[in-house]
């Protein structure tokens, strides 16, 4: 008989009602689907056995033969515990256990020979094993072995009741036995041979019983090819039919107000970059499909100008376009960036923010209504219910990773119809966690800045070499430069944080007195109009040292502004440090980024002040970032599902994750409604895991 692999668990022999629960409840295993793919965390080597004498204090796994030579019991705080001595010919050992001890007494025999397997403990000057995974020589020999043993995940409640390495191992082999070891394949014929892959039998036998190093390592790659296969296939459907079916409103023509504004107004020329993605933009915005595309582009590369010319084209197809950005103080920089752009072409803007006085606020609300006001720039305030659209063609999302998903597809929901959306980022995600995370948007790409930039100097210096920092600074200032001073703040510690950056705004005051000089303070616990004065100040160049918590972390402009002083930077991520110094480097002058710490710094830290020091470009330090984060800490991830990777690994498995993008890309091209027989069963496989979710093999 062969078993359909959605039955229940509870019907595999050797499993049972209780065994099964404890499944269930701590594994999330219901099925023979999901107990087939329970992949091995690792292997050991069952081939080896370690004498007594060999035995080090380093806790590993071991596995030992030898004879138990006799029981005690020993009173100890509560209860008591069982110790049996164990010796081989070259030593003894102690066996110890805390639970289960009549079944070990009754079952347990003196003299014989054994084989032990577990993690060793030195204690009182002997070593001991607990609770070790325990059998008689002669069956540990018939029982099938591979060389190499799967070591699968568990939890403490699964080894205190007894569902031990070995039973998930045996429970697994009476799995195959019942399906004769016979699975669906789940991949096409061309990919098997053109990858030279192994069949999905051969890999699921070699995952759990790996018959050689060679075949375990095949195994492996398959079924990461396969799972990162079928979610870059998900993600690329899903953008095919999100692009089929949601009609959004298509912007037929390029008028009057891009055209004046590209030929009269633009205050420089476009890069190339920037001539580019505003193209894939207006491709996306002619055609009658809903726009959804992410922009990246690092900081300063010019995001808000085709932010502008893309609202333009909104405008000139008689819709109403908003920009969202995430604090107050950048959204009020757009206003005022926009805004006079705006006057040249006679287009109405307005601010709305949590502040925005009430009577302010009517006249938004209304001229929002009957269509008189043409863009609407603000922060989370453009989300409230109250807000709305007389017909929102267009809504710009800057800095996206400050909003949840949930908070963006609020926007959506403005309209009858879903407006076109551009999401701006200045993060740079490495490719292979766009793909993933991002797949189903359409990607931009601005990869160069404009022209005449000279790059940024960055420099790590200790907290010891103040001084000559200070030194530095006002040669700047004599110079007419702006500089920044950023503090962390981090919310676990913000009492501290805070004290940090009111002393040392205290010491720079003391070191650039009034009225020589004149300094700027902006943190989160000011007033946001005290805020917005301190940052007029510094804006309007009033003021030449700029003291701040990361509020200035996000998208402000200050040209003049060309040393950005990064205090205790080795408490900052890498990607917050890459965002700070952008910062600077914003006008023709030569610019600097001082990376200031003690010297007390770990590993990861000096990783990241040779990354920043080193490199300017926001992928590469991207990439480095993922590889000491994991993706875990990356915006986007948890929605994303690439946290549940049963085998594959998001940044170690790089390469095969481009390769499964690829041949998921072209089978969809030549076939995009997976119909030709040759397709069959990427389309049941594919239907499988839509209704049953991560199910991915079944019998023939
Ligand atoms: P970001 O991508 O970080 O949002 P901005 O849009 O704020 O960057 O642009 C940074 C600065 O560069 C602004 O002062 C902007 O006016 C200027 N800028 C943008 N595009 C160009 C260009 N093509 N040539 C020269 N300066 C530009
Ligand atoms: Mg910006």
């Amino acid at each position: 008989m062969s078993a359909n692999l959605q039955t229940p668990i509870d019907y595999l022999k050797g499993v049972g009602p209780n065994r099964a629960d404890l499944l269930r409840s701590e594994l999330g295993i219901q099925t023979y689907q999901d107990l087939i793919n329970l992949f091995p965390n690792r292997y050991i080597d069952r081939t080896r056995y370690y004498k007594i004498n060999e035995l080090q204090r380093n806790n590993a796994e071991v596995q030992i033969i030898g004879i138990i030579t006799g029981f005690k019991e020993v009173a100890q705080k509560r209860g008591k515990r069982l110790v049996a001595n164990f010796k081989d010919e070259s030593g003894m050992m102690e066996l110890v256990w805390f639970r289960g001890q009549k079944w070990i007494r009754e079952n347990l025999k003196v003299g014989q020979p054994y084989v032990i397997f577990g993690k060793t403990n030195w204690f009182n000057g002997k070593f001991s094993m607990p609770h070790p995974e325990i059998e008689l020589q002669k069956e540990h020999e018939n029982n099938l072995r591979s060389a190499m043993q799967a070591i699968y995940p568990s939890t403490e409640k699964l080894s205190n009741k007894g569902v031990t390495n070995k039973v998930v191992s045996k429970i697994m082999q009476q799995l195959f036995l019942e399906t004769n070891g016979r699975f669906v394949e789940t991949l096409p014929n061309s990919v098997i041979s053109e990858l030279k892959l192994i069949t999905k039998s051969e890999a699921l036998f070699n995952i759990h019983f790996p018959k050689t190093p060679e075949l375990l390592a095949r195994a492996q790659f398959r079924l990461k090819f396969e799972e990162l296969f079928y979610i870059q296939l998900q993600l690329i459907i899903k953008n095919l039919i999100h692009k089929s079916k949601i009609k959004g409103f298509a912007f037929d023509k390029v008028g009057d107000y891009f055209n004046t504004f590209y030929k009269d107004h633009l205050p420089f020329e476009l890069t190339n970059a920037q001539k580019r993605v505003l193209k894939e933009i207006r491709h996306d915005l002619g055609s009658n499909a809903q726009m959804n595309r992410l922009l990246q582009g690092d900081v300063g590369s010019g995001k808000t100008i085709v932010a502008f010319m893309s609202i333009l084209m909104g405008l000139d197809n008689g819709y109403q376009c908003c920009l969202m950005a995430p604090t107050a103080i950048l959204s009020a920089q757009h206003h005022q960036g926009l805004s006079e752009l705006c006057k040249t072409l006679g287009i109405s803007i307005s601010l709305l923010q949590g502040s925005t006085k009430t009577s302010e606020r009517k006249i938004i609300h209304k001229n929002l209504e009957n269509g008189s006001l043409q863009i609407l720039i603000g922060t989370h305030a453009l989300l409230e219910d109250k807000v709305k659209f007389k017909n929102l063609g267009l809504a710009i999302v800057d800095e996206q990773h400050r909003f949840g998903v949930k908070q963006r597809s609020k926007l959506w929901h403005k309209n009858e119809l879903p407006p076109n959306v551009l999401v701006m980022t200045a993060t740079p995600i490495p490719r292979t966690l766009a793909m993933s995370v991002y797949g189903d948007l359409d990607i931009s790409v601005i990869d160069e800045l404009p022209a005449g930039r000279k790059p940024i100097k960055t420099v790590h210096r200790y907290d010891n070499n103040r001084l000559k920092v200070f030194k530095f600074m006002k040669d700047e200032i004599a110079l007419g430069r702006q500089i920044y001073i950023v503090y962390p703040l981090i919310q676990e510690n913000e009492t501290m944080d805070y004290k940090d950056l009111m002393d040392g705004y205290e010491s720079v005051s003391r070191e650039f007195p009034m009225p020589d000089y004149q300094i700027s303070i902006v943190h989160g616990k000011m007033k946001p109009a005290d805020k917005e004065y301190e940052m007029q100040r510094f804006v309007k160049g009033e003021t030449q040292i700029m003291v701040a918590t990361t509020v200035i972390e996000v998208g402000v402009n200050v040209p003049n502004a060309s040393v950005m002083i990064i205090e205790s930077a080795e408490r900052f991520g890498l990607s917050q440090l890459h965002q700070l110094r952008g910062r600077v480097g914003r006008g023709a002058e030569q610019s600097y980024c001082i990376l200031m710490t003690s010297h007390k710094l770990s590993q990861d830290s000096k990783t990241r002040l040779e990354t920043m020091v080193r490199s300017s470009d926001g992928f590469e330090i991207a990439e480095v970032d993922l590889k000491l984060r994991g993706p875990g800490d990356l915006m986007g991830t948890q929605q994303s599902g690439v946290l549940n990777l049963r085998i594959a690994d998001i940044v170690k498995d790089k390469d095969i994750l481009e390769q499964a993008r690829y041949y998921a890309k072209n089978i969809l091209k030549t076939d995009p409604s997976l119909a030709s027989p040759e397709h069959k069963m990427i389309l049941f496989t594919y239907r499988q895991m839509s209704k049953f979710r991560n199910i991915w093999n079944y019998i023939s």
